[in-house]
């Protein structure tokens, strides 16, 4: 049997009936640029060897396994296990594909990588890979995130870049996305867009996945060389999808393994008050590809809603929701309260405070542990809290 990962998407960008490339007319032309230089680049030694010295003399991989021994023994049941992504330079997975991507704007010869950012992780990430490029960086972010998370506007500028204020409608993920998209259009003959996820048209959920697929390959082999044996279920939170992707990567073709993809429901699962996509959409279309998405009554769409910035979009990868469709991954949810615990308990048994996107990953691990008595669950740790802490403080208290 073809290996799961050389089953899609096809030369479209299709996964089944989600994905391809929906894209105004001047951007055409560009994209098609993309996809030859991809092509071409990810068949090519020199650029997979340039990653791999990238990936080990700078990000500092490969991140290790942990068993959260502490935890398992308070969930009760099965054992939990972390791929310690957080321990990437800049602290979350996001560094894997931005590095990535950098290195492609150059073998390109463009000068300049631009993109928008929600909480403004992606932004640092894709700053730092400009700024080990050398390349300029345009970030576009919303006035309320930038007034939310002040600390990463600094790094950002810190590291190079021009962030760029987005003052319109709500002031956030979305309409930086389309502030980023306009000022690419104008520039794309010397700039790369770097997406932060595996959303957007072909080929950026395809090549996103690829940089990602590090997580899994290395997860499988360190979790075989721990326990001797492969994990019972390998679970993830989504946003768009991208850590999710890259720890199932190693994970595909081992039919005995059950994977997990762990969306927020917010403060519960009505339409505005949650931001589980897979769970609660519906098919549509949103910034140039086709997929699962949340829209309002009049078909836009919904506002969305959920404690973690950076899960708080109304599509996803179009990948998981064509593996939702053929049945090969489980997607659940966790809420904000489950998330909270699962944050202040990591922190507090386990001595890693994790990032609120992550926390709902830890809280699903934690629910689930109960029912599976002698089996293991290997969970994505797709970053570090840092961030978080001022606000979870300051609004939530200590968790006592
Ligand atoms: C951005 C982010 C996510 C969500 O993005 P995905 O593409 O769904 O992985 C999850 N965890 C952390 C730590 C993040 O920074």
């Amino acid at each position: 049997m073809k290996p799961y990962l050389k089953t899609v998407p096809d030369r479209n960008g299709m996964y089944g009936d989600y994905g391809g490339a929906m894209l105004p007319p001047p951007l055409v032309p560009h994209f098609a640029e993309i996809c030859a230089a991809y092509d071409v680049l990810s068949k090519s030694a020199e650029y997979i060897n340039d990653l791999r010295y990238i990936r080990k003399h700078f990000q500092g991989r490969p991140t290790p396994i942990s068993h959260l021994k502490n935890l398992s023994e308070i969930s009760g049941g099965a054992q939990i296990y972390a791929k310690r992504e957080d321990l990437n330079h800049t602290g979350a997975h996001k560094l894997n594909h931005c590095m990535a991507e950098g290195l492609l704007a150059k073998h390109m010869g463009k000068t300049k990588l631009i993109a928008e950012t929600g909480a403004g992780q992606h932004g640092v990430a894709l700053a730092t890979a400009a700024a080990y490029f050398g390349m300029e960086c345009e970030i576009h972010m919303g006035e309320v995130d930038m007034a939310k998370e002040a600390p990463n506007v600094t790094r950002m500028k810190l590291l190079g870049a021009t962030v760029v204020p987005v003052g319109e409608g709500a002031k956030t993920l979305k309409e930086a996305v389309d502030s980023a998209f306009g000022s690419y259009i104008a520039q794309a003959d010397h700039a790369l867009f770097g997406i932060g996820s595996v959303v957007g048209p072909h080929p950026f959920p395809m090549m996103v996945r690829d940089f990602q697929k590090i997580v899994g390959i290395e997860s499988r082999e360190q979790f075989i060389e721990m326990t001797g044996e492969l994990p019972d279920i390998v679970a993830a939170c989504v946003g768009g999808g991208s850590n999710a992707i890259g720890l199932f990567s190693g994970f595909f073709d081992d039919e005995a393994v059950e994977l997990y993809g762990v969306e927020p429901l917010g403060t519960s699962s009505k339409l505005g008050d949650h931001a589980a996509t897979l769970t609660y959409g519906v098919d549509g279309a949103i910034h140039g590809f086709a997929t699962k998405v949340l829209l309002d009554d009049a078909g836009e769409p919904a506002p969305v809603n959920t404690l973690a910035s950076g899960l708080d979009y109304p599509g996803v990868g179009p990948e998981h929701a064509y593996l939702q469709k053929i049945g090969k991954v489980n997607y659940t949810t966790a809420d904000d309260r489950e998330s909270l615990d699962a944050f202040y308990a990591l922190s507090r048994l386990e001595g890693i405070i994790p990032a609120l996107e992550t926390a709902h990953a830890v809280a699903f691990a934690m629910r689930e542990a109960k029912n599976h008595p002698g089996k293991s669950i290997l969970l994505n740790l797709s970053g570090r809290g840092d961030k978080d802490i001022d606000f979870v403080t300051e609004t939530y208290g200590f968790g006592e």
